[in-house]
């Protein structure tokens, strides 16, 4: 059975193509499924009954799982997604007050390793398909009643106005399966969101980044984390393949394309390792020929980590240091920490394929508050 949240809209057209159906097929399913977040061949109403019977016989449209749903106090809500095989994954929705962000992840787990993300330390067991990432939207989008109406005007704002492809994973580690689900997100017949509105975050995959900027410049948010290789080396290790120099010169020929006139940088404040005074200056300088902005996150400690998040007088100070030298730097705040859905808290279930962490982790754990959390990051 071929799921159709597979497929974007371009391969659901030549999978039609193969069934001799004709292109604005399609179209129609795609906004059926999409748009309308239906899941029911029955339901689609302007499709031929024969076709629909046809493609119950052929098809399926199948979406994630939930394991649990939890809202916090502050409206963030969290799903632990079934990806089977004893592995989930979460998804995040963060209402504000002119947005709704949904952060999704793009792995189960991650091959990275680096040293003070807890998603690195429960190992990798596969990528995601296209389907179970567009799912997470798809997903959201129904239970949050954001679906559209078939025939109702629909040019008012979504609930979910932007995605963030910042949680478990490396998305660019993933790459055809996630910008399969990146031109879904874009296409009018599916989701219709703005280039700017959805963001990819990465540790610094720098030919992925090239090919991103390529085929699907969408927002960019880049990991750095440290100012120099020999630090950079130690929290990110994929810097030992791709350096500063590089990922620097990866982040100007993203702009040349990229749908916003800066790069994120993200930097997570690690007491005595990142956050003095000489680190904001020698981030400055290694940045200064880059239109960027700071996003600071103050570190979320997990079991065994061995790094202490810095006090808010430190972490301010940071800040300061960057907007003095006019960088724009915000500081991400904690959301629906009741539910640990705040950055650092969120537990998903990885079944580690690598074994890298056989030594450290044991036999793998059932799912509990104890397990080593995954973080799912909101952009600013
Ligand atoms: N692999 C991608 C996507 C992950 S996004 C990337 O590296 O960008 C998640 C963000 O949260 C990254 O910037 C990551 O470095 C950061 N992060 C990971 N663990 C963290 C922790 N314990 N506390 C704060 N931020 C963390």
């Amino acid at each position: 059975m071929v799921n159709l949240l597979d497929f974007d809209v371009d391969s659901l057209t030549a999978w039609f193509a193969q069934q001799g159906e004709k292109p604005f097929r399609a179209r129609q399913l795609s906004r059926w499924m999409h748009r309308f977040g239906v899941d029911d061949f029955g339901q689609m109403t302007d499709v031929a009954k024969s076709l629909r019977a046809k493609l119950a016989d052929l098809a399926e449209i199948r979406g994630p799982q939930p394991l649990r749903d939890n809202t916090a106090a502050d409206g963030t809500r969290k799903w632990l997604l079934d990806m089977g095989n004893g592995n989930a994954v979460e998804t995040v929705f963060i209402p504000e007050t002119n947005r709704g962000t949904l952060c999704i992840s793009s792995q189960v787990g991650c091959a990275l390793e680096c040293s003070f993300c807890s998603t690195g330390k429960q190992g990798f067991n596969r990528n995601l398909t296209t389907a179970e990432i567009i799912g997470q939207l798809w997903h959201a989008n129904r239970m949050l009643g954001a679906v559209r109406q078939p025939g109702v005007d629909d040019s008012g704002e979504r609930v979910v106005s932007n995605v963030v492809l910042m949680g478990m994973g490396e998305p660019l580690a993933n790459f055809d399966n996630m910008t399969a689900a990146l031109r879904l997100m874009l296409d009018d017949h599916a989701y219709g969101l703005s280039r700017r509105r959805v963001t990819v975050s990465t540790a610094g995959l720098v030919p992925a980044m090239d090919r991103l900027r390529d085929s699907v410049p969408v927002a960019l948010a880049v990991s750095l984390h440290a100012a120099t290789d020999a630090l950079r080396d130690e929290l990110v290790p994929i810097n030992r393949k791709y350096p500063l120099r590089e990922l620097m010169a990866a982040c100007r020929r993203y702009l040349e394309k990229a749908p916003r006139d800066f790069i994120t940088f993200e930097y997570v404040l690690l007491a005595g390792i990142n956050d003095s005074d000489a680190d904001a200056h020698a981030v400055l300088q290694l940045t200064r020929t880059i239109p960027c902005k700071f996003n600071l996150i103050p570190f979320n400690p997990f079991p065994g980590s061995g790094y202490r998040r810095p006090s808010p007088e430190r972490v301010r100070r940071f800040q300061e240091l960057l907007i003095n030298a006019d960088v724009v730097a915000t500081v991400r705040k904690t959301r629906g920490d009741d539910i640990d859905a705040a950055c650092g808290q969120l537990a998903g279930q990885v079944k580690d394929r690598t074994r890298r962490h056989a030594a450290q982790v044991g036999t793998a754990r059932p799912l509990t508050r104890q397990s080593l959390p995954i973080t799912l990051e909101v952009n600013a």
